[in-house]
C-alpha cells in the first residue's frame, strides 16, 4: 500500500505518500469565478441539512476506453451537461463512494481509511462493467478537493466535510453495452453532526417482502441502482411508523442482510458481537471491518456468520440479544431500539442505546476526530 502518511517526515511536504502527491500535481486546479462570500459560507456551515449544501469546487477525472484515465482537473462546482441520451440515464451504469474529511482540533483536515473506499469503488465498478480506477488517482482527487475548498471543512462538534466520490457512464448512446466514455467526480458537502439532539435509538422494519439484492446480482456493489430499489421499501416502512428497513436475504428470505445503505451489528448477552457474513449480496462497510476491529481489540468473539431473523426475534424476546446497530459513514454507528416485522413486534434490551454499542461509537469518532490515537494505521492527512 502506497498510502502512508509521512507526518513528521523532514524534509517532505507530502502528507500523503509520494506516488499520491505526486498524482495530485497533475490534477488542474480552476477556481471558480463566484466564490461563496465567507460570511456566507459560515453561515451554511452552521448546521446544514445533509446533501444540500456542497463546496464551491468538483474534482473530475474523464475516462476514455482508447486513453483511460484522462483530464484531472478542480472546477467550479455546476451542472453537468449531459446529452438526453447519455448512457446512465437509461441504463444505471453507476456507482458511488461516501467518507468524510475530518477537521482536527489544531486545524489539519484527515480522512479515514481511503484506500478502502477506493479499492470497493473499483470492485464496485467491476461488477457495473464501469473502469477500475487507481487507488492513488481516488485519493488524489479527494485531496486536491478538500485542500482547494479548505474553508467548507467545519470544525463544530461531530461535524464534517462528506465527500462523495462517483463514476458513471457518460457516452451519448443507446446500444446495451458498457459504456466508452465515463466520467469520475468528487463532489464535498459539510455535514453537522447525524444526531443533533444526542443520538436516539432507531425503530426497524425487517422486510420480508422486498429485497434490495438478490444471488449474483449487484447487492455487494455501491450502486445507485440499490439504493433506487430500496426507496419504495423504505417509504412503505416510513408509512408504518418506522426509521429503516432492514432486507432479508433474496434467496431464501431466512437471514438478515443489511439496511438500505447500513450495515447491521448483534451483541449477545454472553459479549459476542455479531454481523451478517458478506455472501455477496452485502455492501462490505469500512464501518463494518472498522468495528469487527474494536469489537475484537475489547476482547469480544466476533463472529460473521449468517444469522436467521427467528433467531434474532427469539434472542429479543429471551434476552439472548442484548443490543443490535447500525452502522455507515454517514451517522457512523446508530442504536437499533426496536424490529418488527409482520409477525412481531420486540423491544431491543430496554430500548435505549446499549453500552457497547455507544463505546464502539465514542472510540471510533474519537479516532476520527484526532482524540484518540490512531492504533490501526486507519488516518491520511489530506490537509
Ligand atoms: C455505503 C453502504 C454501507 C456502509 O458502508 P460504509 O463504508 O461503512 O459507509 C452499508 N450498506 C450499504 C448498502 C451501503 O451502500
Amino acid at each position: 500500500m502506497t498510502s502512508t502518511t509521512e507526518l513528521g517526515t523532514s524534509g517532505s511536504s507530502a502528507i500523503l505518500s509520494q506516488d499520491i502527491e505526486e498524482i495530485a500535481s497533475l490534477f488542474t486546479v480552476t477556481p471558480t469565478d463566484s466564490p461563496t462570500p465567507d460570511d456566507e459560507r459560515v453561515a451554511k456551515l452552521d448546521s446544514p441539512k445533509f446533501g444540500t449544501v456542497f463546496s464551491d469546487h468538483m474534482a473530475r477525472i474523464s475516462w476514455r476506453r482508447d486513453d483511460g484515465w484522462i483530464h484531472r482537473r478542480v472546477e467550479k462546482y455546476g451542472p453537468l451537461q449531459l446529452d438526453p441520451a447519455t448512457a446512465v440515464l437509461h441504463y444505471g451504469q453507476e456507482v458511488f463512494e461516501g467518507m468524510k474529511a475530518y477537521r482536527h482540533a489544531d486545524g489539519t483536515v484527515w480522512t479515514f481509511r481511503p484506500e478502502e473506499n477506493a479499492a470497493r469503488l473499483s470492485r464496485s465498478a467491476h461488477r457495473l462493467a464501469l473502469p477500475a480506477l487507481p487507488v492513488d488517482d481516488f485519493i488524489a482527487a479527494c485531496a486536491v478537493l478538500v485542500r482547494t475548498d479548505i474553508a467548507w471543512v467545519p470544525d463544530a462538534p461531530d461535524s464534517s466535510l462528506y465527500l462523495r466520490p462517483f463514476m458513471f457512464a457518460s457516452e451519448p448512446f443507446l446500444g446495451v453495452r458498457p459504456a466508452d466514455e465515463v466520467e469520475f467526480l468528487v463532489i464535498a458537502s459539510p455535514s453537522g453532526a447525524y444526531f443533533s439532539g444526542g443520538v436516539k435509538p432507531v425503530s426497524i422494519w425487517v422486510d420480508a417482502e422486498y429485497h434490495r439484492a438478490g444471488p449474483g446480482g449487484t447487492g455487494a456493489a455501491k450502486c445507485g441502482g440499490n439504493y433506487a430499489a430500496s426507496l419504495l421499501p423504505q417509504s412503505e416502512a416510513a408509512t408504518k411508523g418506522f426509521d429503516q428497513v432492514c432486507f432479508l436475504d433474496g434467496g431464501s428470505n431466512t437471514y438478515l442482510e443489511e439496511l438500505g445503505g447500513m450495515n447491521v451489528f448483534l451483541v449477545m448477552a454472553d459479549g459476542s458481537v455479531h454481523t451478517p457474513e458478506l455472501t455477496g449480496s452485502i455492501l462490505e462497510g469500512v464501518t463494518r471491518s472498522s468495528i469487527l476491529r474494536l469489537a475484537a481489540d475489547h476482547g469480544r468473539d466476533v463472529v460473521e456468520r449468517r444469522i436467521p431473523l427467528t433467531e434474532l426475534v427469539d434472542g429479543l424476546r429471551n434476552g439472548q440479544v442484548s443490543e443490535v446497530f447500525a452502522c455507515g459513514t454517514a451517522a457512523v454507528v446508530t442504536p437499533v431500539g426496536r424490529l418488527a416485522g409482520e409477525t412481531f413486534d420486540a423491544t431491543v434490551g430496554t430500548g435505549e442505546p446499549g453500552d457497547l454499542t455507544m463505546t464502539i461509537r465514542r472510540e471510533l469518532t474519537d479516532i476520527q476526530y484526532g482524540r484518540a490515537a490512531d492504533r490501526h494505521g486507519w488516518m491520511r492527512r489530506l490537509a
